[in-house]
């Protein structure tokens, strides 16, 4: 993560050490921060590869902490899965995205779609589905929405992810499968589950100039999920020759630092006016 700066990656090391203390005070931070809202979202958008308009944008959790700065939400969702704070997190990421993005007036109109991280946890109680309706109670048209799921976490937990993706797809929410390629799930498993888009990790888009193998793995991800007719999306996209490689593939939407960077809302507003002023 290179654009972050020293004292993200210090923040990561000094509370994945041995210090059971600063877990637990880290937690207990968390908690506050989600009772006092002072969580953010960060926006990154996500664009056609053929006509570079913009298809969506990918909700980010972001927490500055009062003394340690930013903390990478590769710290804090793990946590936040271990304490049982998940459910509430995905709560107050689709609360604030639906209500920012409507307030605006971007959803629907510059941005045609909300992709909001889920957690395997999202999936675990018997009362998933109905969490989630709650969760995109203020939109009426659901195709606006999109859920990412990692490939581990879908199948980890098949049978309930099934169940409630099964149940929200019907009601027109879109399901894209994250980090594809990293999970070594078999095919003919996730091909069963409702899905409309994969996501190809980014450390398969990441050498694609100078690494036959992964290009070779890029590519056949690519006329796989054609031949099951799934939108595929490249993530990670930081040089012109990647975007050229997945859209010379078919590849149909890219996200990445070369095209945009997680941005707040004022921003965002701000690249969708001139955006639309090209
Ligand atoms: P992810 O879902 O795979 O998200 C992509 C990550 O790559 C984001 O990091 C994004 O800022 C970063 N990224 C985007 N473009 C580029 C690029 O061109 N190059 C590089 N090197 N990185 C790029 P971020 O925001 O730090 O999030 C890390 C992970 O934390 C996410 O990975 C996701 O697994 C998790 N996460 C973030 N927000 C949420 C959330 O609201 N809920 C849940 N459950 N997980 C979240
Ligand atoms: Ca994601
Ligand atoms: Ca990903
Ligand atoms: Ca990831």
């Amino acid at each position: 993560a290179k654009s972050l700066g020293p004292g993200y990656l210090r923040v990561y090391d000094h509370f994945f050490g041995e210090n059971v203390h600063s877990r637990l005070q880290l937690t207990a931070d968390l908690k506050q921060a989600l009772e006092t809202k002072s969580l953010s979202v960060a926006y990154q958008p996500q664009f056609c590869a053929q006509s570079m308009k913009i298809t969506g944008v990918e909700a980010l959790l972001r927490w500055h902490h009062p003394e340690h700065g930013q903390v990478s939400p590769d710290t804090f969702i793990p946590l936040a899965e271990q304490q049982g704070l998940i459910g509430d997190i995905t709560d107050f990421v689709c609360q604030t995205a639906i209500a920012e993005l409507s307030t605006a007036d971007l959803l629907g109109t510059s941005i045609p779609r909300l992709s909001v991280n889920v957690s395997g946890h999202d999936f675990d109680d018997d009362n998933s589905i109905q969490r989630f309706r709650n969760r995109f109670e203020a939109i009426t048209d659901w195709s606006l929405i999109q859920l990412e799921i990692t490939e581990t976490a879908a199948i980890n937990n098949f049978e309930k992810t099934f169940a409630v993706l099964t149940s929200l797809r019907k009601a027109k929410i879109n399901i894209s499968i994250d980090d594809f390629g990293t999970g070594y799930s078999s095919l003919s498993v996730l091909r069963k589950l409702p899905i409309d888009e994969v996501k190809i990790d980014r450390a398969f888009i990441r050498d694609i100039p100078t690494n036959e193998d992964d290009r070779t793995i890029v590519r056949t991800i690519l006329a796989m999920a054609h031949a099951l007719d799934l939108r595929v999306i490249g993530e990670g996209v930081e040089y012109k020759a990647q975007a050229e490689f997945l859209k010379k593939h078919g590849c149909s939407e890219l996200q990445g630092y070369l095209l945009a960077h997680p941005m707040l809302l004022e921003e965002l507003k701000a690249f969708c006016n001139s955006e639309q002023s090209h």
